[in-house]
Parts: structure tokens; sequence; C-alpha cells
């Protein structure tokens, strides 16, 4: 089976092919226009997603050696994400289904972050059924429980600022460029975690909370800077790891909670913010510490990408789950 998967809810424009569950091409379109704005502009990200899909979806087809005629089916991601870049996506994924006279496969995007554990790669183990994902996006931060491929109950989620938002956010506050989130992480590795205590919120259950932290990394620096102009420049490791520091405890207690919740010991993590060195290592400690088992993606299936929404796509194929002609995007899409 053949499968091209198209990817363009936020700002990256992504096309894979994959044969069964093997990637065979992953390529990614970052836009660098944001950068200039420190964020996501709606308007051109779906713009550049319109110049970007024909030479990506090209690039993945001569990657894989494929010709679309051999294409078996076309799955895209329907949501949740931005409406205007998800119309580029899924018209696209319509027009050429259509064109070539074969089904398609709306994929949740979400869904996608979590099933991307199930991509066949070399010494690489897959987690079995239930397990617990932690979902660590920039628009997400969500544990789910998940039973099947397709039956999956969220636990708990952000009341209001996602995890990678945080990262973003703080960033700005240091004056780093966005997305800023892989850089307060290289820094991180570079400073004292212990050195800037930050509080963590209170926050019942499984969900979570991070507009709180945001807001006292922004008084602190404020404070900081008036008393010593130069203290982001002398201290900016130390602050980026106590940041880090902080966030990753916040996203170990309610993991640790889960676990005892509901008696399951197998993590996966997904999403972009599972690139993040600290989270991947306090992960690695747990499996030794509390003999937890974790699954930590490949970095090329941690941000957005099409191999993960095509992985998705097979495992429809094979439920011969198709979508009709009719079917519109989905700015919020509950998994
Ligand atoms: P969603 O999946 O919720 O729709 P999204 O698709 O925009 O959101 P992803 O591409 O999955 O998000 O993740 C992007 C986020 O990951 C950004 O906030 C980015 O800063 C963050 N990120 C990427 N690498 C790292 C890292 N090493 N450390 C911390 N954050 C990171
Ligand atoms: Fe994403």
């Amino acid at each position: 089976i053949y499968i091209l998967a198209i990817e363009s809810s936020c700002d990256d424009t992504s096309a894979a092919v994959m044969c069964n569950n093997k990637t065979l091409s992953n390529i990614v379109a970052t836009q660098k226009i944001h950068e200039e704005y420190g964020g996501v502009v709606p308007e051109l990200a779906s713009r550049a997603h319109q110049q970007n899909i024909v030479p990506v979806v090209h690039q993945a087809l001569a990657k894989a050696n494929i010709d679309k005629k051999q294409l078996s089916a076309i799955a895209f991601t329907r949501g949740p994400g931005l409406m205007g870049s998800l119309l580029v996506g899924t018209s696209f994924a319509k027009s050429l289904a259509l064109g070539l006279n074969i089904p398609l496969i709306e994929v949740n995007h979400m869904q996608a972050h979590i099933l991307s554990h199930f991509i066949e790669e070399d010494n690489y183990k897959t987690p079995s059924f239930p397990f617990l994902a932690l979902t660590i996006s920039g628009g997400h931060t969500q544990i789910v429980l998940v039973k099947n491929y397709f039956d999956m109950e969220v636990l708990g989620e952000s009341l209001d600022d996602a995890v990678g938002e945080a990262y973003d956010k703080s960033a700005k506050i240091l004056g780093l460029p966005y997305p800023g989130g892989p850089l307060v992480d290289q820094y991180a590795q570079l400073g004292n975690a212990k050195a800037f205590p930050f509080p963590k919120p209170k926050v019942d259950g499984l969900n979570f909370s991070f507009s709180g932290l945001k807001t006292s990394i922004l008084y602190f620096i404020q404070r900081e800077t008036k008393k010593n102009p130069n203290f982001i420049t002398e201290n900016r490791n130390d602050i980026c790891a106590s940041i880090q520091y902080t966030i990753v405890n916040i996203l170990m207690d309610k993991l640790k909670k889960a676990v005892k919740q509901t008696g399951i010991k197998q993590i996966a993590i997904g999403g972009g913010v599972s690139a993040n060195s600290g989270i991947r290592l306090a992960l690695t400690e747990a499996e030794s510490n509390w003999g937890w088992t974790t699954y930590i993606p490949k970095f090329e299936y941690c941000t957005d990408n099409a191999a993960m929404i095509g992985i998705v796509g097979y495992l429809k194929y094979k439920e011969q789950d198709f979508s009709d002609q009719h079917i519109t995007a989905k700015a919020r899409y509950v998994i």
C-alpha cells in the first residue's frame, strides 16, 4: 500500500509517502516568514502553503521514487489547526484523490502525533495497548489514555497556554527569536537548573496551566533588569535551565499522577516539545527509577510532519475507513 500524506495545519507544509507502515519520504518546508513577527501569522501561513504544496508533494514522490499512479490513497490533516492553513491541504488532497480516483482519508493531527509511534523504524519499539500518551506541542498539552488506535480518551489537558507556547513566550521575554522553544532547550543544557526557582501552578486532577508561569517569568525578568540591565545576557543559560526545570517538573508530576490513577506504566510522548532534552532525560530516568516503559519519538516525528499523517492513513486504509468528497476542514477537532 502506498499512501501520500499531506500536513498543513500550522506553519509547516509537509508531504510524505508511506509504504505500509514505513516512511519512504517525509519532506517538511518550514515557513521562515513568521520569524519577523515573533509568531505565526495565519494569513501569511495560508499563502505560503499555497506556494509550497505542489513542490513539496513533487519532492516527496520523487524521493520515494513513486509515481502518483501507484498511490493507493491520499491522507490529509483535517484538523485541529489554523483554518486557512488546513483548507490548503484539504482542498489539495481532495482534488488529487478525485483526479486519481483513489480513496481519501481524513486524519486528526493530535491522534497523528500519538500514532507516529507506529511508524516502523530500525531498532524502534512500538507501544502496546493500553498506554498513556503525553502530547506536548505548540497548541496542546494533553495526557491521553490510548486504548486502541482510534479509541482515545483525554484524561487531562491545559486550561490555558500549551507547553510549547510557554516555551515560545518565555523565549520571547528573553529576546530570543521565534520559535524559541528549541533555543531555550539548547541554553538550558549549559545552565544551573536551581539558579532561579519559579512557582509551579496548583491545578486539580490531570489538567495543566502554563499562563501563570509565563507571567512570573515576565515579572522576574522585569524586576531583575531594572536592577541590572545586563541581567539576561549575564544569566541566559541559568534562566533557561530554571524555566526548563520547572516545566519538566510540572509535566512529570502529572504523569506520575496519571500512572498512579490508571496503573498504566507505558508512556509515549509526542508533539514538538517531545524533542526537548529535559523531558527526554526525565522519561529515561523514570524507566530505571519507577519501572516505566517509555516511548520517545525520533526527532523527525516530533514536530509537525506528514509521515505521522501517513501512518494514520495506513491504519485507516486497512480498516477501509475512507472519507467522502464533502468533507471539510475542522479548526477545532477533539480526538
Ligand atoms: P499542535 O500540534 O498542538 O497543533 P503545532 O503543530 O504548532 O501545535 P508542533 O509542531 O507539534 O506544534 O510543536 C511546535 C512547538 O514545539 C513549538 O512551540 C516549539 O517551540 C516547540 N519545541 C520544538 N522543539 C523544542 C525543544 N527542543 N524544546 C522545547 N520546545 C520545543
Ligand atoms: Fe503539531
